[in-house]
C-alpha cells in the first residue's frame, strides 16, 4: 500500500509525474502550494488585488475559487455568468452557490439575457444562420462579458480556471494549425493592453484536470455533474491525445508548456515581432478591437436582428 511522502500515512492519490503519493490532507496542501508557486513565479497577483474569479460550476473553476479564497492579501469576488442554457445553467449556478455559501463569499451573477437580450440557447438555434459554431460564439461572448463584468465590479484582475490540460491542448492546436498570432498571445498572464481590458491570469496553468478533480473530491466541493449539451469534441480529442501521451511519459504536458513559454514564444516573438495589437476602440461599446466595431457587437447586432427585435435588451 502506497504511503504519503509527507507523513507516511496511507495515500489516497498518486501523481505519476511528481513520482509521489499523498494522503488527503497533504494532497490538498500540495495542490494549494503548486498554485501559490505558479502565482508567484508568473507574478499573477499583487497585494490588494480585487480578483474576479470566473466560476462555471465545473471542477476546475470551483477548485480555483476554493484555493484562491485561502490566499491572504487579495479580495476574491466570485462571478457566475448565466448563459441561458436550459436545464444546464441552473444546475451550474446551484453548484457555484453551494461553494460560495460554504466559503462565505457573495456570488455575483451576470445574466446574459437581461444584459444583452439573447442566450446561448439562441446562439445554438441560430447557428446555421450565424454561420458560426455555437461554442465559438459562446467563447466570444464569455470573453467579452467576463471583461465587461470585471470592469463594472472594479476588479483589478480576472482569474479563470484554465488548467494544464486546457492550455497544453490549446497550444498544441495552435502549433498544429500554425497559428502564430495565438501562440504569441498565449500564456499564464495576459496584460490588459487597452484601458478597457482587465488583466487576465490563469493560476491553474500548471495544475492538471485530474488534480482539480481529486482536489474537489477530497475537499468536499461538488461540481456540476451534467455536461453542456452543446459540447463538441474537437479540442477534447487533443486533450485526450495528450492524456494518453502523459500516461506513457508522465510530465510531458508540463515540459511542453515550459518549452512553449521559455523557448518557442520568445523565438516566435523575435521572428515575427511580439503582438501588441488591438489599439483601437469599438465604435459601439468602446471595448478594444482592431476593427471599427468589435466582434461581440457585430454578433449581438446580428443575433438581435435574427430574433426579430422581440427580445431586444
Ligand atoms: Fe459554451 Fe460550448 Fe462551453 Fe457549452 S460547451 S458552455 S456552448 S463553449
Ligand atoms: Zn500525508
Ligand atoms: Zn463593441
Amino acid at each position: 500500500m502506497a504511503r504519503c511522502i509527507r507523513c507516511g500515512r496511507r495515500a489516497v492519490v498518486r501523481l505519476r509525474y511528481a513520482r509521489a503519493s499523498f494522503c488527503r490532507e497533504h494532497f490538498l496542501e500540495y495542490v494549494e502550494d503548486r498554485v501559490r508557486k505558479t502565482v508567484e513565479r508568473f507574478g499573477m497577483l499583487r497585494g490588494g488585488d480585487r480578483v474576479l474569479v470566473a466560476v462555471s460550476g465545473g471542477k476546475d473553476s470551483l477548485a480555483l475559487l476554493r484555493i484562491l479564497s485561502g490566499f491572504e492579501g487579495i479580495e476574491v469576488v466570485p462571478l457566475f455568468i448565466d448563459l441561458g442554457i436550459s436545464g444546464y445553467s441552473e444546475e451550474c449556478l446551484r453548484a457555484c452557490e453551494e461553494l460560495c455559501e460554504e466559503l462565505g463569499l457573495e456570488l455575483q451573477v451576470y445574466d446574459l439575457e437581461s444584459r444583452h437580450g439573447f442566450t446561448v440557447d439562441d446562439l445554438a438555434r441560430l447557428e446555421p444562420k450565424l454561420g458560426r459554431p455555437v461554442c465559438s460564439s459562446c467563447g466570444l461572448v464569455k470573453r467579452y462579458v467576463l471583461n465587461e463584468a470585471a470592469l463594472e465590479l472594479e476588479a483589478t484582475c480576472l482569474a479563470t480556471g484554465h488548467t494544464l490540460d486546457d492550455e497544453s491542448a490549446y497550444t498544441l492546436h495552435n502549433v498544429l494549425t500554425g497559428n502564430v498570432d495565438q501562440l504569441l498571445r498565449g500564456g499564464p498572464v495576459l496584460e490588459g493592453r487597452h484601458p478597457k481590458l482587465v488583466r487576465k491570469v490563469k493560476p491553474l496553468y500548471e495544475v492538471s484536470t485530474f488534480e482539480t478533480g481529486e482536489y474537489c473530491r477530497l475537499s468536499g466541493v461538488k461540481p456540476v455533474s451534467a455536461e453542456c449539451p452543446y459540447r463538441v469534441e474537437k479540442v477534447l480529442r487533443l486533450k485526450e491525445l495528450l492524456g494518453h501521451v502523459e500516461e506513457v511519459r508522465p510530465g510531458v504536458r508540463l515540459g511542453f508548456m515550459r518549452f512553449y513559454l521559455k523557448r518557442l514564444k520568445p523565438a516566435l516573438a523575435e521572428a515575427y515581432g511580439s503582438k501588441v495589437g488591438e489599439a483601437g476602440s469599438c465604435r459601439l461599446c468602446g471595448f478594444p478591437t482592431s476593427r471599427e466595431v468589435c466582434s461581440f457587437c457585430r454578433l449581438k447586432e446580428r443575433v438581435l436582428e435574427l430574433l426579430g427585435g422581440s427580445r431586444r435588451a
